[in-house]
C-alpha cells in the first residue's frame, strides 16, 4: 500500500511517498519558493532519480502538478496511477479544540481547519490549500489531516487553563494547545515499545528539541502537560523564539520601541532566543563552536538553554508524580550529546545517569542513552513526523 504524505507551507510543499508495509520511503521531493521567482524542485526516489532544478511554481496547483507528473513518469516506473495511492495524509499545524486525532478532510473539517487561521495564520492556510488542491487534482483519494495540536489534546483543564478572563477561553478558545504533537506522539510510542516499563502507569518526558523546541508529559500514552502554549511561543527559550517570559515585557518592549516602528510578535519570534541572547546564531552547533572559543554570550545562551530544559522537565516529574523514561528527539535532542550530558547530569539526583561512552557516540540513531543501573531510562529516538502522518491516516481510515 503507498500512502502520500504531504506538508504544504506558505511557499513550499514537501512530500513522502511511503510503502506502508515496508515503512519505507520510495519517493520524496520540494518544491520551494512557491510564487516567488526563482522556485526550485527537488526530488529522490527509488529508480535513483536525483532532480534539482529551476521550475516554476506560480501557485501550489504547479507544485502538486508537478509533483504528480513525476511520480507518475513511466521512465521511474513509481506509480502507474494515482489511484495506487490509498490516502494522504496532510500536516496540518493547528487543530484548536476542534481535532483530537486525525480527521477526514470534508467539508465541514475543512471550515473548522479554517476557523483555527486567527492561531496559525502563516501555517494553516497554507496547511488547507495543500489539502484543496490535492482533492482538486486527485479526486476520489481519501485526504486526512494530522494535526500537530492533536495529540496534546488529552490534558486536563488544570495543564491547559491560562489564569486570565474566563471569557477569553469560552468566546475566544484562548488556551494551552501544545505543538509538535506528531513528533511526541512518534517518539513516545517508540519509547513504549522500547522501555521496560511501560503500559498505564508508564511516565514519559519526551523533549523535542529543534529550531523550535517543546516537551511533553506523557502517562500511559496520554499527554497530561506540554511547554508550548496557544502558539509555538511558549515554553522552552528556541533558536530564535524567546519562549516562557514575565508577560509585562510585552507593554514594556513595546513602549521601548514605539508601537508602530517594532513589532513585539516579530521580536519575539525572531530575534530572541539564543540567537538573541549569544548574537551569535540560533544554531547549536555555532554556538558550541563560539563558546569553545571563549564566547560568553554564547555559553550563557546554551546554559540558559540547559537550565530551562532541566526546570521543565522537573516540573514534569512533579506533575507525572515521578518518571519512567525520558526521550531526547529532534535536531538537537538527537545530535547534541554535549548538551544531553548536561541536562542529565542536572537531573543525577534522581538516581538518573547516562551511559558517557553510549551518550557521546550517539547521533540521529535509536538508542538508549541511560547506564544500566540508572533509576530513569533515557532514550534518544529520531522523531518521524511523516511515517508518523503515514500511520496515522492509515489508522484513521482503517487501511492497516
Ligand atoms: P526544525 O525541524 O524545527 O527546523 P530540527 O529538528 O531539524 O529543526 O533542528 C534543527 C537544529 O538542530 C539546528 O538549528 C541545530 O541547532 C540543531 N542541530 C543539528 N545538528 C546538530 C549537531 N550535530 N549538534 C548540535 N545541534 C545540532
Amino acid at each position: 500500500m503507498k500512502i502520500l504524505v504531504i506538508n504544504s507551507g506558505s511557499s513550499s510543499l514537501k512530500y513522502q511517498l511511503f510503502n506502508y508495509e515496508e515503512k519505507t520511503v520510495i519517493a520524496k521531493g520540494l518544491c520551494e519558493r512557491i510564487g516567488i521567482p526563482n522556485s526550485n524542485f527537488k526530488h529522490e526516489d527509488a529508480s535513483g532519480r536525483d532532480i534539482n532544478e529551476g521550475r516554476s511554481f506560480e501557485s501550489h496547483s504547479d507544485a502538486v502538478r508537478t509533483m504528480i507528473d513525476t511520480l507518475l513518469d513511466p521512465e521511474a516506473a513509481i506509480l502507474e496511477s494515482l489511484e495506487d495511492i490509498a490516502a494522504v495524509g496532510h500536516r496540518i499545524v493547528h487543530g484548536g479544540p476542534y481535532f483530537s486525532k486525525p480527521t477526514v478532510m470534508t467539508q465541514s473539517s475543512k471550515d473548522a481547519v479554517r476557523k483555527c487561521f486567527p492561531w496559525s495564520p502563516l501555517h494553516n492556510p497554507a496547511n488547507l490549500t495543500g489539502v484543496e488542491v490535492c482533492e482538486k487534482l486527485m479526486p476520489g483519494i481519501p485526504q486526512v489531516g494530522v494535526f500537530d495540536t492533536a495529540f496534546h489534546q488529552t490534558m486536563p483543564p488544570k495543564a491547559y487553563m491560562y489564569g486570565l478572563p474566563y471569557r477569553y477561553y469560552e468566546e475566544h478558545n484562548v488556551r494551552r494547545y501544545g505543538f509538535h504533537g506528531t513528533s511526541h506522539a512518534y517518539v513516545a510510542r517508540r519509547a513504549a515499545e522500547m522501555t521496560k516499563c511501560g503500559g498505564d502507569e508508564h511516565r514519559l518526558i519526551t523533549c523535542h528539541l529543534g529550531n523550535g523546541s517543546s516537551f511533553a508529559a506523557i502517562k500511559g500514552g496520554k499527554c497530561v502537560d506540554t511547554s508550548m502554549g496557544l502558539t509555538p511561543l511558549e515554553g522552552i527559550m528556541m533558536g530564535t523564539r524567546c519562549g516562557s517570559i514575565d508577560p509585562a515585557i510585552v507593554t514594556f518592549i513595546a513602549k521601548l520601541e514605539g508601537d508602530e516602528n517594532k513589532d513585539v510578535d516579530y521580536i519575539m519570534n525572531n530575534e530572541s532566543g539564543v540567537r538573541g541572547v549569544s548574537g551569535v546564531s540560533s544554531d547549536f552547533r555555532d554556538l558550541h563552536a563560539a563558546a569553545s572559543k571563549g564566547n560568553e554570550r554564547a555559553k550563557l545562551a546554551l546554559d540558559m538553554f540547559c537550565y530551562q530544559a532541566v526546570r521543565i522537565i522537573g516540573s514534569y516529574i512533579a506533575a507525572l508524580g515521578g518518571v519512567d523514561s525520558i526521550v531526547f528527539t529532534a535536531g538537537i535532542g538527537e545530535n547534541d550529546a554535549a548538551l544531553r550530558k548536561v541536562v542529565c547530569d542536572d537531573l543525577n539526583f534522581l538516581g538518573l545517569k547516562i551511559d558517557e561512552e553510549i551518550n557521546a557516540s550517539t547521533h540521529g540513531k535509536e538508542v538508549k542513552i541511560s547506564a544500566d543501573d540508572s533509576s530513569v531510562e533515557v532514550f534518544v529516538i529520531p522523531t518521524n513526523e511523516e511515517l508518523s502522518i503515514a500511520i496515522q491516516t492509515v489508522e484513521v481510515l482503517g487501511l492497516a
